[in-house]
C-alpha cells in the first residue's frame, strides 16, 4: 500500500474508533466529528492535517524503525513523533548498537582500549571468515609511540589485560520511557482509545511526554521472568495477568512494559510490582502477536 493510502486509511479508521467511543464530544463540538485524536497528545486534528507539507499527521512505526520488525504503524502527530525520535528513540537505538557491537552482522563501531597503560582507539566488528569478533586499530588515529608500545607488550610472554568502552552512550531512563511509549502505542493500537483514554493511563502519557520527571512510582520495565510462550512469536506479543496484580504486558526483545489492565489502577499497579522480586512470578496469557496495524478492540466501531 501506498504511503498517502496507508495514511488514509489510518486516519479513517482511528477517526470511526474514537467517535464510536465519545460520541457526546462529537456532538459537543462537531468540528472534531471527522478528526483523528493523536494518542500521545490527544490533540484533534481534520483530515487535512494529512496533506499539509510536512504533514501534521506522520506515520509512525513501533517500535522505532532503527530496531528490528516487525512494526505497528500507526498515526501520530508529527510533534509527537519527530520529539520521541530525538528525546528517546536515539537512547534506544544507540542501547541496542552498544549490545549489538561486534555481533555477527553488525556494523563496525569505534572503541577505545587501554592496554600496557596506552590509550588506542580502533573499529570493533564481526569478522566473517574468523567467526569472531575483530579489533582494528589504525596508525591514522593513533599517536605511532603509544602504539609501538603496545606492540612491545604484547610481543612479551605473559598474559594482558586490556579494558574496551566504546564511544557510544545512552541514559537508561530515556531508554525505559522509550520503551513505555512503545507499549502505550501497543496497548492504544490493540484495545482502543476506550482503554487508553481512562484517568489510568494519563500518568502513563505524562511520563511519555516528560522524560526527564521520575512519575510513576514504581517499576514499569521488566525483564521477562514469567512462563508464557514467547518463541512463537518471536518474543514479542500483547499479553494480560492471569493472577495478581491485574495487568496488560507488552513483551518485547526480554523486557515487558507494564500497563494496567482494563479498568486497573496505575498507581497501586506500580507500587505493587516494585515489591516484586524479579523475574516477576506471574502468570499471563497471550491475546495477540505484535499488531502491525490498530485494531482498537474495544472500541464498537
Ligand atoms: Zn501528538
Amino acid at each position: 500500500m501506498k504511503k498517502e493510502d496507508l495514511r488514509h486509511q489510518l486516519f479513517i479508521d482511528g477517526a470511526s474508533a474514537f467517535h464510536s467511543v465519545r460520541p457526546d464530544i462529537a456532538r459537543q463540538h462537531p468540528e472534531l466529528l471527522d478528526a483523528y485524536v493523536c494518542p500521545l497528545c490527544l490533540g484533534a486534528f481534520p483530515e487535512s492535517a494529512l496533506a499539509t507539507r510536512p504533514p501534521r499527521l506522520t506515520i509512525e512505526h513501533v517500535p522505532p524503525r532503527n530496531q528490528s520488525g516487525p512494526f505497528l504503524k500507526l498515526l501520530t502527530c508529527h510533534s509527537c513523533n519527530s520529539r520521541a525520535g530525538t528525546e528517546l528513540d536515539s537512547h534506544l537505538d544507540r542501547r541496542t548498537r552498544l549490545r549489538r557491537i561486534g555481533a555477527p552482522g553488525a556494523p563496525a563501531e569505534r572503541i577505545q582500549i587501554s592496554l600496557a597503560g596506552e590509550h588506542l582507539q580502533g573499529q570493533l566488528y564481526h569478522d566473517e571468515k574468523a567467526g569472531a569478533p575483530r579489533f582494528e586499530v589504525s596508525g591514522r588515529f593513533n599517536d605511532p609511540i603509544s602504539l609501538d608500545r603496545v606492540i612491545t607488550a604484547l610481543r612479551k610472554p605473559g598474559n594482558w589485560e586490556a579494558q574496551a568502552q566504546s564511544v557510544v552512550s545512552y541514559n537508561k531512563r530515556r531508554v525505559r520511557v522509550a520503551l513505555l511509549r512503545v507499549g502505550y502505542l501497543v496497548a492504544f493500537a490493540e484495545l482502543g482509545y476506550s482503554y487508553a483514554f481512562t484517568t489510568n493511563l494519563e500518568p502513563i502519557r505524562a511520563q511519555i511526554q516528560q522524560p526527564k520527571e521520575d512519575l510513576l512510582p514504581g517499576p514499569f520495565l521488566l525483564r521477562n521472568g514469567y512462563t508464557v510462550e514467547l518463541d512463537r512469536f518471536d518474543g514479542r506479543a500483547f499479553l494480560e495477568s492471569t493472577t495478581e496484580p491485574r495487568c496488560i504486558a507488552v513483551a518485547i526483545n526480554g523486557e515487558s512494559i507494564f500497563l494496567p489492565a482494563r479498568g486497573g489502577d496505575s498507581a497501586a499497579l506500580y507500587t505493587e510490582l516494585d515489591q516484586r522480586p524479579e523475574p516477576i512470578p506471574m502468570t499471563f496469557r497471550v491475546l495477540d502477536g505484535w499488531p502491525t496495524r490498530p485494531a482498537y478492540r474495544t472500541d464498537s466501531t
